[in-house]
């Protein structure tokens, strides 16, 4: 049987397995001390003020709408090319999505795309309340030229750096905010760090902080500021508003904390891939993503696009060979459920022709030597037939 090479999976030391077995031993298994630090950690990690840890990046896209007020009626637009998570959040909350055209070169949102779309949304007076744009593979969108439209249009800005704990932008660690209200990342096993599941927020916003702790746990509070009167006495709490049961175990909160001492380490294994790749992949027929001098990918994935009448093949041949390529994304709005919302075939023509070229490459911190040359060795067969 041929060994399977995944396109990506955790990375798990000892000393992560002895932190989750610490909390094991301990008083708390949830809603313990692990939680707050990990909040910290990550804080360290991003520079914002605040972080909110959670049970998915799902339920930090849900709550994040939610904080900043999304509700029937209001327009939330995102890119099509995520996973269906991101435009997701705005259903939830009754709002209608939409989706802004990509890059073909970075897989991103197209700020040219935008500027259109919100031109003509101005003079329809359907202007988006929020803009989620997608930092995809691991590589942030243009935030400079986002804010600036934002602040013309009136949007908040929520980012969804599911794939980017670790990148940079413009020098700064993404998930800093300094160009939107808030950022979500991911702890699911395949992106940067892991904690099994689990997600945070994190803000510079100490009002939007305050509500998502609450959200994050039924709406409830414990601060005699928040109470609608003089707390009836120890036991007392109020339920301010409609809530959710999102919060993080500290199991996954110490597992959260042991991987980001590591998160130097994964993102630099990460990145010395991702230049092998593009030199091993230099003088092939695919095209590779546009690099750009003002930040640094966290490497989540490594992307190529090929001839799309070979796409299919090249990935099949790729998997008898036991190499787990996959694709990311089917654009969202052509899932059955979006079209049924009245979305076509067509929304967004520049993510439908990425959608039939892209395939990623397996990239983990773990992969060795001679997976990385089987993986060429194999792509280039690929490629000839
Ligand atoms: C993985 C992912 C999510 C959802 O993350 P969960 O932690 O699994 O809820 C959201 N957006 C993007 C872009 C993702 O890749």
């Amino acid at each position: 049987m041929i060994e399977y090479i995944p396109y990506g999976r955790q990375d798990i030391n000892k000393s992560d397995i002895d932190a989750v077995i610490e909390v094991l031993r301990s008083d708390f298994l949830t809603q313990g001390p692990a939680i707050e630090v990990f909040e910290q950690a990550i804080c360290d990690q991003t520079g914002a003020r605040f972080a909110v840890a959670l049970s998915s990046a799902t339920a930090g896209l849900h709550l994040a709408c939610l904080g900043l007020g999304v509700g029937v009626g209001d327009y939330v637009w995102t890119s099509p090319n995520t996973f269906v998570a991101s435009a997701n959040c705005a259903r939830y909350c009754g709002a209608n999505i939409d989706f802004i055209d990509i890059e073909i070169d970075t897989g991103n949102l197209c700020i040219d795309s935008l500027k259109k779309k919100l031109e003509s949304a101005e003079k329809n007076n359907c202007l988006p309340k929020i803009i989620i744009p997608v930092h995809y593979s691991g590589r942030s969108c243009d935030m400079q030229a986002l804010s600036f439209l934002a602040e013309k249009y009136g949007f908040f800005i929520l980012e969804d750096a599911a794939h980017a704990i670790g990148a940079t932008y413009q020098g700064h660690a993404v998930g800093l905010c300094k160009y939107s209200k808030a950022t979500i990342f991911s702890f699911h096993p395949v992106k940067i760090i892991t904690t099994g599941e689990g997600g945070a927020i994190t803000t510079n916003d100490e009002a939007l902080y305050r509500k998502l702790i609450r959200l994050r746990s039924h709406g409830i509070t414990r601060a005699q500021t928040d109470m609608t009167h003089v707390s009836d006495g120890g036991w007392y709490y109020q339920q301010l508003e409609l809530g959710f049961n999102y919060r993080m175990t500290d199991i996954q909160a110490a597992l959260g904390c042991s991987q980001l001492l590591r998160i130097n380490e994964f993102v630099a294994k990460r990145r010395a891939l991702a230049i092998r790749y593009r030199v091993e992949l230099a003088n092939l027929n695919v095209d590779l993503m546009r690099a750009d001098a003002d930040q640094e990918s966290a490497w989540h994935l490594f992307v190529i696009q090929v001839d799309e009448t070979k796409r299919k093949l090249i990935y099949e041949q790729l998997r008898s060979a036991g190499i787990g390529v996959n694709v990311h994304y089917i654009p969202v709005y052509l899932q059955p459920y979006y079209l049924k919302l009245g979305f076509n075939i067509g929304h967004c023509p520049v993510a439908e022709k990425y959608y039939h070229r892209v395939l990623s490459l397996p990239i983990f911190p773990s992969l060795n030597d001679q997976d990385f040359n089987y993986v060429i060795h194999s792509l280039s067969n690929a490629l000839v037939n």
